[in-house]
């Protein structure tokens, strides 16, 4: 069993059962984790609370050179923190190569521009004041990762809280906390003790009492809306500050003047990377009546020549899910879609060739409409859904029909059409035939219901800070406009 870390060691705490950790390809128990409980809570709360002092108040770039230094030790672990990711999560090990890589970098990039500055100096008011703003870390921060991408999504998150000077308690995914025991084993081992923390467990257990904690007064959080609905229920009315990353339910619009090969195989990776089970996933496709038919036909056959196994083996293209409950869903949306009358050109089943493990084939569906789930709720799955339009006035309308607001994309060389699409739709990120890449430079979020957090960037570090203004009068005199009113004088 791998142990929690809290307060600089290994344990199990006060946990009386285990976590099984299942390989997705396979079915097999991989290890297992403590079910950490409200108690193994606390005393992470209450150790991440001691060390926050010393680790606010050291300097800005003796701080960076430990983030540096704990990057560099991820990177030395690399390819054995991606085998384990492929192992837990499923996904192609080459994909988890690359979330390995971003997930280090995201340490160098925060470890420097968390020393270049904190705060700003302003005009004063009065030729005797001086008048800044100090940005300063909130104390100990609850971060709540989910399982697609366990250690990128964690590294957004406690790479920009510990360069901002917090200190941290981290909840994992329950379905993939090994990655990130191993990653805080190898990577953390020269940080005072209490400046990171894991406890593993359950949502409804050890994630809870991090977000009801009175010592706790950040959760920054990535996952599901339902989740993050619970989390403000019980953080709002203790005015916490929550920075939430959910769901969503990204539109692809592909325009008239594309190629047609290089939009098919943008259209399949923007929808199928990591089984689909990516929050920026294509998860509702557009394409320009003149082209629709070709289209649908090519992404069918290039679908189904992607290669499904096991992700460690290099000859595949895509992994299993991560778990029946989430490939069932996925199932139940198509079965009603074509209940409702959609067509399923390619994929959808279960492959008889791997009967272990949670695969799906990639799916591509046509005569969808958007009073289908499939078309408004979160797939989070293997399936590419295509719908026609008219005019592009119709696919920004239809882009911009859903509660969700993360990523939106465009396959074009039109800039008038480039300019439309970010002026009007209403996306967090807006990508141009170039879908779902990253620039840690440049903040990652959503509008609407996916929640208003921002990760990466300057925007994604400020998160992890308040902010607070000094006035102060050098010459310290008496004020005219102080009482009495009149003046002190007669
Ligand atoms: P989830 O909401 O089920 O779980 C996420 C995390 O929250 C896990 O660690 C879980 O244990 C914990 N949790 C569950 N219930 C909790 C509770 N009551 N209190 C505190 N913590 C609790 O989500 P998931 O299935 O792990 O992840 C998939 C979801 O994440 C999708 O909806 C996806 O869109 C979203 N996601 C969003 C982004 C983004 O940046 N917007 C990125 C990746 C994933």
């Amino acid at each position: 069993m791998k142990e929690m870390l809290i307060n600089g060691r290994f344990t199990s705490g006060h946990a009386k059962e285990a976590i099984q950790v299942i390989n997705p390809a396979n079915e097999e128990i991989l290890d297992e984790v403590p079910r950490g409980t409200v108690e193994d809570v606390d005393t992470a709360v209450a150790a991440a609370k001691a060390a926050f002092d010393n680790w606010r108040r050291m300097p800005a770039w003796e701080r960076a050179g430990l983030l540096h230094e704990a990057a560099n030790k991820m990177q030395a672990h690399e390819e054995e923190l991606a085998r384990l990711l492929t192992e837990e999560e499923g996904k192609p090990f080459v994909e988890n190569e690359e979330e390995l890589f971003w997930t280090y970098d995201t340490f160098h990039y925060y470890a420097e521009l968390a020393r270049h500055e904190r705060g700003r100096f302003l005009p004063p008011g009065d030729p005797d004041q001086i008048n800044f703003v100090i940005k300063e870390p909130f104390g100990v921060v609850g971060c709540i990762v989910p399982w697609n991408y366990p250690l990128l999504l964690l590294s957004w998150k406690l790479a920009a809280a510990l360069a901002a000077g917090n200190t941290v308690v981290v909840k994992p995914s329950e379905l993939t906390p090994l990655a990130t025991l191993r990653l805080v084993e190898v990577a953390f081992d020269h940080l005072p003790p209490g400046v990171v923390n894991v406890v593993t467990g359950y949502g409804p257990e050890a994630g809870e009492a991090l977000v009801e904690h009175p010592d706790v007064p950040m959760i920054a959080f990535t996952g599901s809306v339902e989740t993050g609905q619970r989390i403000v229920r019980i953080a709002g009315p203790m005015m916490k500050k929550l920075h939430l990353e959910l769901g969503g339910k990204d539109p692809m619009v592909v325009a008239p003047d594309v190629d047609l090969d290089t939009a098919v195989a943008g259209v399949a990776y923007a929808g199928l990377i990591n089984a689909g089970q990516v929050c920026t996933s294509s998860e509702r496709i557009y394409v320009h009546e003149s082209l629709y038919g070709q289209f649908s036909e090519g992404l069918a056959d290039f679908v189904g020549s992607l290669r499904l196994g096991n992700g460690l083996d290099p000859q595949i293209d895509m992994g299993p899910m991560i778990g029946n409950r989430f490939r069932e869903k996925v199932e139940g949306q198509m079965a009603a879609a074509v209940q409702a009358g959609a067509q399923v050109l390619v994929g959808g089943k279960r492959p008889s060739a791997l009967p272990q493990g949670y695969f799906l084939e990639p799916a591509v569906l046509v005569n969808v409409n958007h009073d289908m789930a499939i078309m408004r709720d979160e797939t989070f799955g293997p399936v590419l859904p295509i719908m026609p339009y008219k005019t592009f006035d119709e696919a920004i309308q239809l882009a911009n029909d859903t509660v969700f607001g993360l990523g939106a994309s465009l396959m074009t060389q039109d800039a008038r059409l480039v300019k439309r699409f970010f002026d009007d739709v209403k996306a967090g990120t807006i990508w141009i035939n170039d879908p779902l890449t990253d620039n840690f430079a440049g903040p990652f979020g959503g509008m609407k219901m996916t929640g208003g957090g921002r990760e990466l960037g300057q925007e994604g570090l400020d998160e992890f800070y308040e902010v607070k203004h000094v006035h102060w009068d050098v010459e310290g005199k008496r004020k005219e406009y102080w009482y009495p009113y009149g003046g002190t004088e007669g």
